[in-house]
């Protein structure tokens, strides 16, 4: 670090989060009502109010019981607004024929649901409102890092604003095309499944349903996720091709072929509301931390999104990140420190690639040749029947 530099600067922060998205507003406001002074950097601007009866956004989450309690912890849950979320209470998941499935009752693990689906804005909206109450942090929008300089006792981190800031950690929440992984020099495994997602919000001829349902097929999973009203989020996995002559289609057209190739079991959809699509990748970066740097959220990891559990992987590592480096300042102890970096690390690495392996042998199992499929159905099937399997697959997936 440039000495002439670092003597400019008086004004040491504890930490800096680069990246307001989920992850990044949820490290800053626990670390924030820790005490700790804290700035957020953000590249967009800040979250905008959402009216409780606005139209729903595409991108949505399961949040699962542990993240849900990290957003109460730091004081966020109280934001989101009823009107906008959606808890669900069983999780269907089945093959292609439907005849071999596996479900998932919250009752039967003594819970009164596994989570709830909230928009993605919504989530990020309620932590920003928290944040407004905490003094100590101070927000930058609009901006980003250009410089990445760090020292033996803090970080320098200098904003495309030209602003200078100096941290004892930066944390990098900047997502999965992470600036500040690029500059600290972290390099990433990429995937590509050669897959696209199409994501439909549909307006639905039955009431609201409590139920997470998914259907793996050959060409990908199909899902239906439950929102308030009478209203869902499709989930239709294909091929490049085939999701771009689907995304083609006109409303009504569309409507109709989803009633065609969704179960109508289901029940009928009275409109197609809005959709888009996105490229199912992974990608996952090598190393977590660097001298007073981590990574949490997708600037560590996107995971295929078929199970939807990349937030609330994201927000695990938030919640492990928060409590060491609480811990340290409230002992006093250097909170961007090697040892609590690699702490860090070393706890959540080995659930990231857990979960990417999950995700991976779900994805190959499902969309592979005929055998595989079947035993991948057969597995369904038996898992259905075993209690014991079941509650720990769903402890492990709830976050308990
Ligand atoms: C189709 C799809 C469905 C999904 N469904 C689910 C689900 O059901 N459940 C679930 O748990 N997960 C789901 N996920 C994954 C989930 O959306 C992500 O894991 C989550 O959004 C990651 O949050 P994040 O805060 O780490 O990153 P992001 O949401 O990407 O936020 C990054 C933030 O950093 C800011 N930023 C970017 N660059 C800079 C910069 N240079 N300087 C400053 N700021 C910057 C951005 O503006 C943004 O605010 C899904 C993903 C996809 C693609």
């Amino acid at each position: 670090m440039d000495d002439a530099m670092d003597d400019a600067m008086d004004d040491t922060l504890d930490a800096i989060i680069v990246g307001g998205g989920m992850v990044g507003a949820a490290v800053a406001a626990a670390l924030g009502q820790a005490g700790m002074a804290v700035a957020l950097v953000e590249g967009d601007g800040p979250p905008e109010a959402i009216a409780d009866d606005a139209p729903f956004d595409l991108r949505i989450s399961s949040l699962n019981l542990a993240s849900q309690q990290l957003l109460e912890e730091v004081g966020a849950w109280p934001f989101i607004p009823e009107a906008r979320r959606c808890p669900f209470r069983h999780i269907e998941a089945s093959d292609e024929t439907e005849r071999r499935h596996v479900h998932f009752g919250a009752a039967d693990l003594e819970l009164p649901d596994f989570g709830h689906f909230v928009e993605n804005r919504v989530i990020r909206r309620a932590l920003w409102q928290r944040l407004a109450e905490l003094p100590n942090v101070t927000t930058h929008c609009h901006t980003g890092p250009v410089a990445w300089l760090p020292g033996s006792h803090r970080t320098l981190l200098e904003l495309d604003n030209g602003r200078l800031l100096a941290a004892r950690l930066v944390v990098g929440a900047d997502g999965a095309g992470s600036r500040i992984r690029e500059l600290a020099g972290i390099a990433t495994r990429d995937e590509d499944y050669g897959l696209r997602a199409l994501i439909i919000n549909v307006r639905t001829c039955l009431p609201q349903q409590d139920v997470s349902w998914q259907r793996f097929t050959p060409d990908g999973p199909q899902a239906m996720l439950p929102l308030p009203g009478q209203h869902a989020s499709l989930v239709w996995y294909g091929s490049p091709e085939d999701t771009a002559e689907r995304e083609a289609l006109d409303h009504e057209a569309l409507r109709q072929a989803i009633e065609q190739a969704f179960p109508q079991r289901l029940g009928g959809l009275e409109a197609v509301l809005g959709r888009a699509s996105f490229a199912i990748r992974g990608r996952h970066a090598e190393r977590y931390v660097r001298p007073r740097l981590a990574l949490v959220g997708d600037a560590a990891h996107v995971i295929n999104p078929l199970a939807g559990q990349g937030l609330n992987l994201g927000l695990q590592d938030a919640a492990d990140l928060t409590e060491r480096v609480t811990a340290a300042f409230w002992e006093s102890q250097d909170i961007g420190g090697q040892s609590l970096l690699a702490g860090y690390a070393r706890a959540r690495r080995p659930q990231t690639l857990a979960m990417i392996a999950a995700m991976s042998t779900l994805h190959h199992v499902f969309t592979g040749a005929a055998p595989l499929r079947q035993a991948g159905a057969a597995g369904l099937a038996v898992a259905d029947r075993l209690d014991a399997a079941k509650r720990q697959v769903m402890r492990r997936a709830l976050g308990l």
